[in-house]
C-alpha cells in the first residue's frame, strides 16, 4: 500500500460527543464506508504533547513535549520527517504549535505563518494562532475556511500527507464546557463542514483519518486522567471493513497507522502496531 493520507485532528472532541453529534461521520460508519475505534489518549491530555504523540507514536514521558507552555522542535522521528526522507510531499493547515514542533521554533508569524519550502518537514504550511481571543470573542477559524485551504493544498501540491487541524471545538469547550448546547453545536458544525468537503478528498484518492488529541470535561478543562479527557474517537474513512471496532485502542497507534497507509516503514521508536 502506498496511498495518500489526510489526518484531521478535531481538537478536544471527546468520544461521546463525536458519536452523538457527528451525524455525517457516523453515517459513513453505518454505511460501511468508515471504521470507528474508541481511542485512549496519552497523558497529559494536552494539545502540544498529544500533537507530538500523534506524530511520533510515543508518549509525552518519552518524547519530552510536556505542556503547552513551551513548544520546542520535535526530536523525532515523526511522520513528517519520515515522509520527507522517503521523498513524499507534506502539507498542513493547522495551529502554529505544529509549525513549532516540525518546522521552526519559536514561532515568528511573519516568517512561519505561510510556507512553501521543499526543505521543511511541513513543506506547504498554513498556520493560525489563537492570540488575543477569549470567551467573549472566541477563536473560531471557520471550519469552511480551513477545509477550503486544505482542499486548495491538495489541488496545488497533491501532498502525500496532509494534516488538517481544527481548534474551534476546544475553544468552545473551554468557554462553555462539554455538557453544553454550545459545545455540542460546534461539534456538529465541524461534522457538517466535513460533510461538504470529505468526498472531495476521498475522490482525490485520499484515505482520511479523523480523530482528536483529547476530550473535554463538563466544566471546560482537559489535561488530566478522566475518561472525559482521555477517550476520543478514531475514524478511518475508506477502511475496507467499515463499522464499529469493539476494542479501545492506544493513541500510540496513530503514527504507525499513517505510515503504513503511506507504504512507509515505521521507525523502531514507534512500538505500537498499526491499526488493522
Ligand atoms: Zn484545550
Amino acid at each position: 500500500m502506498s496511498g495518500k493520507v489526510i489526518l484531521v485532528i478535531l481538537d478536544a472532541l471527546g468520544f461521546e460527543a463525536a458519536v452523538e453529534n457527528c451525524g455525517w461521520l457516523e453515517g459513513l460508519v453505518e454505511a460501511g464506508q468508515a471504521r470507528r475505534w474508541r481511542m485512549r489518549s496519552c497523558l497529559p491530555s494536552l494539545s502540544a504533547p498529544i500533537y507530538e504523540t500523534l506524530h511520533t507514536g510515543t508518549p509525552p514521558a518519552l518524547h519530552g513535549i510536556r505542556s503547552n507552555d513551551h513548544v520546542p522542535l520535535s526530536k523525532g522521528p515523526h511522520v513528517f520527517g519520515v515522509a520527507r526522507a522517503a521523498g513524499k510531499r507534506t502539507a498542513a493547515v493547522a495551529h502554529y504549535f505544529f509549525s513549532e514542533l516540525y518546522n521552526r521554533s519559536p514561532w515568528e508569524a511573519l516568517r512561519d505563518a505561510e510556507v512553501d519550502d521543499p526543505d521543511l518537514p511541513i513543506q506547504h504550511g498554513r498556520f493560525y494562532s489563537e492570540r488575543g481571543y477569549q470567551k467573549f470573542n472566541l477563536h473560531l477559524p471557520s471550519e469552511h475556511d480551513l477545509c477550503v485551504r486544505a482542499t486548495l493544498a491538495i489541488r496545488r501540491h497533491a501532498p502525500d500527507y496532509l494534516l488538517l487541524h481544527s481548534f474551534s471545538i476546544d475553544a468552545v469547550g473551554h468557554g462553555y464546557g462539554a455538557d453544553s448546547r454550545e459545545y455540542r453545536k460546534q461539534v456538529w458544525m465541524v461534522d457538517n463542514a466535513l460533510a461538504e468537503f470529505l468526498h472531495l478528498w476521498t475522490g482525490a484518492g485520499y484515505r482520511v483519518l479523523v480523530t482528536a488529541d483529547h476530550g473535554m470535561t463538563a466544566d471546560g478543562r482537559h489535561g488530566g486522567n478522566s475518561e472525559a479527557e482521555r477517550l476520543v474517537a478514531f475514524y478511518d474513512v475508506g477502511h475496507p471493513e467499515g463499522g464499529v471496532a469493539g476494542e479501545t485502542v492506544s493513541q500510540l497507534a496513530v503514527a504507525p497507522t499513517i505510515l503504513k497507509l503511506m507504504g512507509l516503514q515505521a521507525p523502531p521508536e514507534m512500538t505500537e502496531p498499526a491499526l488493522g
